[in-house]
């Protein structure tokens, strides 16, 4: 598709977005119900009347990366059972702004979270002890329903490797559904298409120091959505690897015209 859409072809559009709307998202070749779905986020990231445009775009995405997974077996994931919590976690921007606004109902965690911060820019690493998610209360994720995409599709069959990898300390050698892997790839691709078309920063960072700089930075989120880069605090943004990025471009051209 090359310029602008007229109305009529608006119109036909919209149509055809509200069926694949109703769908899960299709990661096959025809990029139609990825396109339908990425429109859908980019309008939500527009929407200047809501509280947290990001958390809506987050939320989205996040329940359509759940109602699109196929259905798996034998995974060893349990509540309370914590141990990849351990683990830096890299997530985008708009991530953390949705996890920041979670903490204004948990300001208890939020101190954890920016004393946690605090703490690793001072203290070696090495002196830190194990690291835990300042998140993690009790073995559970105290901001479960708005943790990142990451940890949502981190998704284990085998508790042993998760065990030798996050206690022992041994080479990771997680077993994962492929499935899973290859869906939070397209729906992390999709987001950051998103952010790259309203204009915003489309990095990655760790979630400990992005969080920190959302909760921060004053009015953080209007200013990350006008383009502002507020995240300086949590170091350079990460670039996707080239054939990410490439296929992250290839979204957004596709979807641009129909705006
Ligand atoms: S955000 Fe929640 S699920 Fe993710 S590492 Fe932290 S405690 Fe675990």
């Amino acid at each position: 598709m090359s310029g602008r859409l007229s109305r009529p072809e608006r119109r036909a559009l919209q149509k055809q977005d509200e069926h694949f709307l109703r769908l899960p998202l299709d990661p096959g070749p025809d990029p139609r119900s990825m396109g339908a779905h990425l429109r859908h986020v980019v309008r939500l990231l527009q929407n200047s009347r809501s509280a947290s445009p990001c958390s809506d775009a987050v939320a989205y995405l996040t329940a359509l990366y759940e109602r699109s997974l196929p259905p798996f077996e034998g995974i060893a994931c349990r509540k309370g059972c914590s141990h990849c919590c351990t683990q830096p976690v890299s997530i985008t921007a708009a991530e953390a702004m949705f996890v920041a606004a979670a903490l204004k109902d948990r300001p208890d965690r939020a101190a954890a979270l920016l004393d946690y911060e605090q703490l690793s820019r001072t203290v070696p690493a090495a002196e830190l002890g194990r690291r835990y998610c300042p998140l993690l209360v009790e073995d559970a994720c105290s901001i479960y329903a708005a943790r990142p995409l990451a940890c949502h599709s981190f998704v284990s069959t085998s508790l042993d490797a998760c065990i030798a990898a996050f206690d022992r300390g041994e080479e990771p050698q997680i077993p994962m559904p492929a499935d899973g892997v290859n869906l939070l790839y397209v729906c992390r691709m999709m987001l950051m298409a998103a952010l790259r078309l309203v204009g915003a920063d489309d990095g990655a960072y760790e979630l400990t120091p992005a969080v920190a700089a959302a909760l921060n930075a004053p009015d953080a989120e209007r200013r990350f959505l006008a383009g502002e880069y507020v995240f300086a605090p949590a170091g350079p943004g990460e670039r996707p690897p080239p054939a990410y990025d490439q296929a992250i471009q290839e979204m957004a051209a596709f979807v641009y015209p129909t705006l």
